[in-house]
């Protein structure tokens, strides 16, 4: 295993030494955000914190207050169109992006030169930790619109040298033939779509297995840690998955090495907390909160992620320092389901599907029946033993979630596929 590094210093640097880091690039910060960004002079003054010198260690952390995404949004819409998270003049800012909107209405977000050179940065640790360099061809199989993670990411790859490629305005199959004829190396996708050009390929009668394609890199969804997605991926593509993880309002923070074991968080760009979503208090398994270092221009202290994690500082095998979360995100904590008092996040019931590579595709519904809430797992199984493969199915949801299951067997073709985010999960109790 040849390891590369973006920043070799900083990625394997003894944690004093990274403390220490993290701890002068946030006094920077702090001393920025308390001249001038209102939405944040407003928060740490109230939280009484109102000099960049008292924050002088990282326990300090704890005295500053979390940031959640509801106040970030109310904040756009009492100062429109952009917020009062700015720490400069606007004619410092050079990009506009937004969220998808999947939970709500899009957040809006703005980067100054030095926070899109600081995105470039971070995205840079990701294509290196998969030794991804400017030998590489990446082929972006996205839409192009207004989220930031189509740009960052194609910036990033502009960064490491790599030849870039874009699959805007494309169907599938376009694309397809794009990635075979342009002789792409490296696919930047979610994990339903790397699977759905996989099933799109395989009706076309396209080789995948044989192209150049040895990287895929996914992000927008937990399957690029679920070891089942992540074979499903492996086997169809014949090539190597690693996960990406970030957000919007925080930034590219996570990645999986050549070591494949987790997903790292860059604590060279971001401090990094585990909390118990209900207390606040410091967890190993819990919700990801995170303050970035770079982009002082619109930043992010605390951020309660909604992500669920579990923590790993354990040393790499790759010689990274940097932490990382067993399996990746576990799950978003507001999509975690309570079936009969059972805790079930969606991605382990993709972990137990996809574990059948002839279960294509599926879907959840869930639903009360004589007072009880039942779990239904529609799923596509393209195998003539259908039936068998959909009891195992429940067989084994019984046996790892604690709960029984109805599988039903779909028409193929019938369920939706998903180039973005996946919403497989129907929660009709809710209606
Ligand atoms: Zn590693």
């Amino acid at each position: 295993m040849e390891v590369k590094y973006f920043q070799p210093a900083i990625e394997t640097a003894a944690r004093a030494t990274l403390t220490q880091l993290q701890l002068a690039r946030m006094q920077t910060q702090l001393r920025e955000l308390l001249a001038t960004n209102a939405f944040y002079q407003k928060k740490l003054r109230a939280a009484g914190f109102t000099d960049a010198r008292e924050f002088k260690s990282l326990d300090d952390l704890a005295r500053l207050p979390f940031t959640r995404k509801q106040e970030l949004v109310d904040d756009q819409a009492a100062h429109p169109p952009f917020g009062s998270n700015l720490t400069y003049a606007l004619d410092h800012y050079i990009r506009h992006h937004q969220t998808s909107g999947t939970t709500g209405k899009p957040l809006r977000w703005l980067d100054t030169r030095a926070s899109w050179d600081w995105w470039k940065r971070c995205w840079g640790a990701v294509y290196r930790a998969a030794s991804v360099d400017k030998s590489d061809r990446i082929f972006f199989a996205f839409s192009f619109g207004p989220f930031i993670g189509f740009w960052s990411a194609w910036a990033g790859a502009e960064e490491i040298g790599a030849l870039c490629i874009s699959g805007g305005a494309q169907d599938s199959l376009a694309r397809l033939k794009n990635i075979l004829e342009l002789g792409a190396t490296v696919i930047c996708c979610t994990p339903s779509y790397a699977l759905h050009l996989a099933e799109v390929a395989q009706k076309e009668n396209l080789d995948l297995r044989a192209s150049a394609v040895k990287k895929i890199i996914v992000a927008g969804e937990p399957g690029g840690s679920i070891p089942g997605t992540q074979t499903r991926m492996q086997d169809a593509w014949n090539a190597t998955v690693f996960d990406h993880t970030g957000a919007t309002e925080i930034g590219a923070h996570g990645f999986t090495c050549l070591a494949q074991r987790g997903v790292h968080l860059n604590e060279g760009e971001f401090i990094i907390e585990v909390i118990d979503p209900v207390t606040g208090k410091n967890a190993d398994e819990g919700e990801l909160v995170i303050t970035n270092l770079g982009r002082i221009g619109s930043p992010n202290l605390r951020y309660r992620t909604g992500d669920q994690v579990k923590l790993n500082r354990a040393p790499c095998e790759c010689g990274r320092t940097f932490a990382r979360m067993e399996g990746g995100i576990i799950g978003r904590i507001d999509a975690m389901l309570i079936v009969r008092g059972v805790n079930i996040f969606p991605s382990a019931l993709e972990a137990i599907v996809r574990a059948y590579p002839e279960a294509q595709e599926f879907a959840v519904e869930i639903f009360r029946a004589n007072e009880l809430d039942e779990l239904e797992l529609k799923i596509e199984i393209a195998a003539p033993n259908a039936e068998m493969i959909a009891d195992k199915i429940a067989r084994d949801a019984h046996q790892r979630l604690g709960l029984r299951v109805l599988v039903r067997i779909a028409p193929n073709g019938s369920l939706p596929r998903f180039e973005l985010k996946a919403r497989r999960v129907n929660d009709r109790r809710k209606m």
